[in-house]
């Protein structure tokens, strides 16, 4: 048991690991919600601790489960101690686990965190949903962040929110990139900033229409919901992608010019933070995201653009028909194991392929040595069959 206390309500709960475990008595499927990854991130444990005690068990269909992220940083406030508890989870690390000497404050988090994932996996029923709830340092709209696989994005649609997609490709290692390559629909909702009291009502709203699309449990108040986060996302809802992210590295100085909020737009040129002492100028013009105002943290700031509604629907279409199969055909790429959902892409054959070529296909990449590329498939991952006879995916 913690205590972890939010500045925007000037107030404490206590929490364990598992908020709380709801078992319905009718079947149905199971919903995962973590709060609190990033330990100065309180509003969602704070949502979740109150949305989940008003829920009455016998008009649930399925299992919700709300789960705590790192105990020891949310007891302290801080982002995290040893290391950010949301860079960990690669398949590498997550082998090594039981091995890795225990000198982070982390180790024993993910540890944790790890068992009841495998233990929900294994004993419950799906289909499966996770939910991770984040705030920002800096002011922001509300916002949905998901890798790009089309049962993600169909999910998310389902929200009165913008959604940004993408971002896997310049973050190492989040806990839902990690579900997601297993297969499952996850979803990053970032609710505001860190201490506004609305990043808490922001989060109860999308914890009950989340329950609300998936059937699995049906609030009286969900067009309140709607509307609610309609408002908070000034009636933005489209899809945007990370074109840019500025990384901060070990040993330079960072700050932020003040009073940049995400979504909001910027022109090249556009003079947006100091680095290392020197005006650093936009390199694009687009929205600016998830710019960084807290001493933690590795992101500098992130640039987005709006992916129009028809590349939205070429990309689906080239899914659809598994246009990627060609890829192969070509020089310098191949498949690099037999379960084809990932290529190595040689960059000194291959150059001609662009990465907004590969992203239309549901491909991620990541840089493996100066001249190989390594591109991941969401689609194939996908576990579309689980989700097919879903009400929200007909
Ligand atoms: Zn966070």
């Amino acid at each position: 048991m913690i205590e972890v206390y939010s500045k925007a309500l000037q107030e404490s709960i206590s929490v364990e690991r598992i908020i709380k475990k709801i078992k319905g008595t009718q079947e149905g499927p199971t919903m995962v919600f973590f709060g609190g990854i990033h330990g100065n991130e309180s509003a969602g444990v704070f949502a979740l601790e109150k949305v989940l005690k008003t829920i009455d068990q016998t008009n649930v269909k399925g299992t919700i489960y709300g789960i705590t992220g790192n105990l020891n940083a949310l007891e302290q406030g801080k982002r995290y101690i040893d290391a950010d508890l949301n860079r960990l989870w690669t398949f590498d690390q997550l082998a090594m686990l039981d091995m890795t000497p225990k000198k982070h404050s982390e180790t024993q988090e993910q540890i944790d965190i790890y068992n009841i994932l495998k233990d929900i996996l294994k004993t419950e029923k799906g289909p499966f949903y996770f939910i991770d709830l984040h705030t920002t340092s800096s002011k922001t709209l509300p916002f949905i962040t998901i890798n790009d696989a089309l049962i993600n994005r169909k999910f998310s649609k389902l929200f009165p929110v913008p959604i940004v997609l993408g971002i896997e490709e310049y973050l190492h290692g989040p806990l839902l990139s990690y579900v997601n390559e297993l297969g499952y629909v996850s979803l990053g909702f970032e609710s505001g900033q860190h201490n506004d009291k609305k990043s808490i009502t922001n989060n109860i709203a999308f914890i009950n229409l989340a329950l609300h699309f998936t059937s699995v449990y049906q609030s009286e108040e969900i067009e309140k919901y709607k509307k609610q986060l309609q408002k908070a996302a000034e009636g933005l809802s489209d899809m945007f992608e990370v074109i840019h992210l500025h990384r901060i590295l070990n040993g330079d100085t960072f700050e932020m010019q003040l009073g940049y909020k995400s979504f909001e737009d910027v022109k090249r040129g556009n003079v947006l933070a100091l680095y290392n002492n020197e005006e650093l100028k936009s390199r694009y013009s687009g929205k600016i995201f998830m710019p960084l105002y807290q001493e933690k943290g590795k992101e500098g700031f992130f640039i987005i653009r709006r992916i129009r509604p028809f590349f939205l629907k070429l990309s689906e279409w080239l899914r659809y028909i598994r246009a990627d199969k060609l890829f192969v055909l070509m020089p310098g790429i191949t498949w690099e194991n037999k379960r084809k959902e990932v290529l190595r892409v040689n960059l000194l054959v291959a150059k001609f392929l662009a990465k907004p070529i590969f992203h239309l296909l549901g491909y991620r990449s990541r840089q493996l040595d100066a001249s190989h590329l390594r591109i991941s498939n969401r689609e194939r991952a996908a576990k579309f069959k689980m989700y097919k006879n879903e009400a929200w995916y007909k």
